[in-house]
């Protein structure tokens, strides 16, 4: 649908859990996460799915949190993928739990995956995350052998942190067909508060004159995509500060709770819960209010604090 600033939202973020299997020292949070108990059901997803698809979503990330720790994530992936009006299922995952069950999540209906990867250090990695790298490579290799192209590989870069990777971050393209995707560090989350940490995508870019661009995959994408000689994928560079998209933005997000956050860097919210209660004709009412009402722009650039961090809202 329209908003009410002549945007076309045709994009769910959708967090199935605010539980996470990692600890990521710009995002993680220790108090105050969705208790399982009170996560939706499969089915209210499915709901939540049916409605925004009526109200012209066509397309659906699932995120968290970590979605894979839903137990039912098979049966969330293959009710969404079942709704009529729903053209793309896709997923962000830390792939700490992926190995050997992406057929099953391509047989459910999944499209694509993002995974999120910072460092190729094993150490900085077991540091950044209390993970393992090793896992998350052969889960890269496992979605590349499944099929489901591009894979694409989510990276931010902290200043004095792996500042020092992109080279080595960006030549994961180089053998594989995956488009490695640098995102500016958001203020969001403590760790995301600090401008000093924060690297400006436009010093990436300009350091590297061999980037060559690329025509975007879409009107409106958010990321500029960029060729490198040589290279099976591609770099792209996604840039909420330094490059604004709000202008085109075409995506709320819902949370594991029901609640809707129409837009990332504004602390609005609404409740679901009662909607949900009330039926499906409320439920429509309220979502179509909470899209329409989107923030005309986030708030990083002006002392934006976010009351939740990434994993609780959905990245
Ligand atoms: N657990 C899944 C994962 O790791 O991909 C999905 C959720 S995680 C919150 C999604 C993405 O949000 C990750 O790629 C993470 O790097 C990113 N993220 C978290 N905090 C961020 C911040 N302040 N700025 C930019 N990206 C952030």
């Amino acid at each position: 649908m329209i908003d009410r600033f002549g945007r076309s939202i045709d994009y769910l973020r959708l967090s199935v859990t605010e539980r996470c299997t990692l600890r990521c020292t710009y995002c993680r949070v220790e108090e105050g996460i969705c208790p399982k108990a009170q996560e939706l059901t499969a089915g209210e997803f499915e709901r939540i799915g049916k409605t925004c698809a009526r109200l012209g979503i066509r397309k659906v990330r699932i995120t968290g949190g970590e979605p894979l720790l839903r137990k039912d994530i098979l049966e969330i992936v293959h009710r969404l993928a079942a709704v009529d009006g729903i053209e793309e299922i896709t997923m962000t995952t830390n792939a700490q739990q992926l190995a050997g069950r992406v057929g099953a999540l391509k047989a459910a209906g999944l499209q694509r995956l993002n995974i999120s990867l910072d460092t190729l250090d094993p150490d900085k990695y077991r540091e950044m995350t209390g993970g393992e790298l090793s896992t998350v490579l052969s889960a890269i290799d496992e979605a590349i052998e499944a099929q489901l192209l591009p894979v694409k590989i989510n990276t931010v870069i902290i200043k004095g942190t792996n500042d020092d990777e992109v080279d080595d971050l960006m030549a994961l393209a180089k053998a594989r067909p995956v488009e490695v995707r640098f995102i500016e560090l958001m203020p969001v989350g403590e760790l995301g508060q600090n401008d000093e940490l924060r690297v400006n995508n436009d010093d990436l870019i300009a350091a590297r004159p061999y980037l060559r661009p690329l025509p975007p995959r879409y009107a409106g994408q958010p990321a500029r995509d960029y060729a490198v000689d040589g290279y099976k994928g591609r770099v792209g560079f996604i840039s909420p500060l330094s490059h604004k998209f709000c202008a085109s933005c075409n995506r709320i997000r819902v949370m594991s709770d029901g609640k809707i956050r129409p837009c990332l860097g504004s602390n609005l919210e609404v409740e679901t819960k009662d909607a949900l209660a009330q039926g499906d004709a409320a439920l429509l009412e309220t979502m179509r209010n909470a899209i329409y009402h989107k923030p005309v722009a986030h708030h990083f650039n002006t002392g934006f604090i976010s009351l939740k961090n990434m994993s609780r809202i959905g990245g």
